[in-house]
């Protein structure tokens, strides 16, 4: 069944059953393929390889066994034709880069993305002379302002990261190809298990591997998802020449972990939204910042272009940034880590952490006072979870 279409099934199915490649063992979970080199019968098969004549292994920079089978279920479960697995998941961001930028070029990219992404436009592409234009998420006119002839793509992270603010898919890809660029979305908050940016018009997906879709904080790894021949022409032969390739054991436990990937979503959801709703009413809190709450501004839209609401819950405390340390200082189960997407529940203070290297002004463009609070919220039990926050907000 291993080369089964798995297209009409459900996304649970999908991540259970699509992409397994069994060999004649016949083993039930899957064989990791780890050797770096293949052997060909004869000397016209091997030069029939090389030469692209015929398919099959050559090398394991740009072809693994276990990697294709990771690579073939993401691709499934994102409703693409085609995935590429990579190192990181900046490496796939890097990879987009070289594979769609020359010097000369241009891109858009929201102000809300994750730290190294805005770095690597900012200082990386720019030695190259590839500019870069930075506008706010959700305002639809200035990313419209910021676009040249040369723009190439426009890129985002939705919901973003830690103010959870939405941009809207469809309308940002029809802005992008109206003036023949790509729109390119990080998905790794959502997740394919919520959200599928290519069925709202985008052109690329790209992933860190390392949060939810290992979801037990094991192993670096990244994808870029989308069509076939942009993949095929752009970007493989970026992964086949500069190398920044996953390794088969990292692949073998990606795929492993979108086996389950579908069933944690949902309870990093449920989860979420009990601790929103709880944080929402307590006396030591200001303002919570989570789409599936009713009260959030962009409530309606999340709901139009995902199927949950994620994992990711932000908030205020009042007394700004001493009591928001006393917070996660009275913590004894949740751990104090960056690392989201992960089964723990995490929380961190990102004004002094991950946001730390902003200036306080572009800090305040962003909305990260010094008074908020960033929770990754895990599989425990929420009753647990919220006891655990309450150990510092019930003494301040
Ligand atoms: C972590 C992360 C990345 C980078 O992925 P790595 O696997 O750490 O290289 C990119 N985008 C987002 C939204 C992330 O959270």
């Amino acid at each position: 069944m291993s080369d089964k279409d798995w297209r009409g099934y459900s996304i649970e199915t999908q991540g259970v059953r699509a992409g397994q490649h069994r060999t004649p063992e016949g083993e039930h979970s899957d064989a990791i393929f780890p050797t770096s080199s293949y052997v060909f019968g004869s000397a016209k098969e091997a030069y029939e390889r090389f030469s692209g004549k015929s398919e099959g292994n050559i090398y394991s920079r740009f072809t693994n066994p276990t990697v294709r089978a990771f690579e073939k279920r993401l691709a499934i479960m994102e409703g693409a034709e085609r995935a590429m697995a990579t190192a990181s998941g900046m490496a796939a961001i890097n990879t987009v880069c070289l594979g769609l930028l020359s010097a000369g070029d241009h891109v858009v990219c929201s102000r809300s993305v994750f730290g190294n992404t805005a770095l690597m436009f900012k200082n990386i592409m720019h030695k190259f002379a590839i500019d870069t234009t930075f506008v706010d998420l959700d305002d639809i006119n200035e990313w419209q302002a910021a676009m040249q002839d040369n723009t190439k793509f426009l890129f985002l992270e939705t919901p973003s990261n830690p103010m959870g603010t939405l941009a809207d898919i469809k309308q940002l890809a029809d802005l992008a190809h109206s003036k023949k660029a790509l729109l390119i979305v990080d998905n790794v908050y959502c997740t394919p298990a919520l959200q599928k940016p290519l069925s709202l018009g985008a052109d690329l997906v790209v992933h860190s591997a390392t949060k939810y879709l290992d979801g037990q904080g094991r192993c670096i790894g990244g994808a870029i998802v989308g069509n076939h021949a942009l993949i095929e022409e752009k970007l493989y032969p970026i992964l086949r020449t500069a190398g920044p390739t996953m390794s088969p054991f990292n692949a073998w436990v990606f795929h492993k972990g979108l086996e389950t990937l579908s069933l944690r979503m949902e309870k990093h959801c449920a989860n979420a939204l009990e601790v929103a709703k709880w944080l929402e009413q307590h006396p030591a809190v200001e303002n919570v910042y989570y789409t599936g709450l009713e009260s959030h501004p962009q409530h309606e839209l999340a709901k139009q272009q995902q199927t949950g609401f994620g994992g990711i819950v932000s908030f205020e405390v009042k007394g700004g940034q001493e009591n928001a340390w006393k917070v996660i200082d009275a913590t004894q189960m949740i751990s104090i880590t960056a690392n989201l997407g992960d089964v723990k529940s995490m929380i961190t203070h990102p004004s002094t952490t991950t946001h730390g290297r902003l200036s306080e002004e572009e800090r305040a463009k962003a909305g990260i006072t010094d008074a908020l609070l960033r929770l990754g919220v895990g599989l425990e039990n929420a009753d647990d979870i919220k006891a655990d926050l309450g150990l510092g907000l019930n003494a301040l």
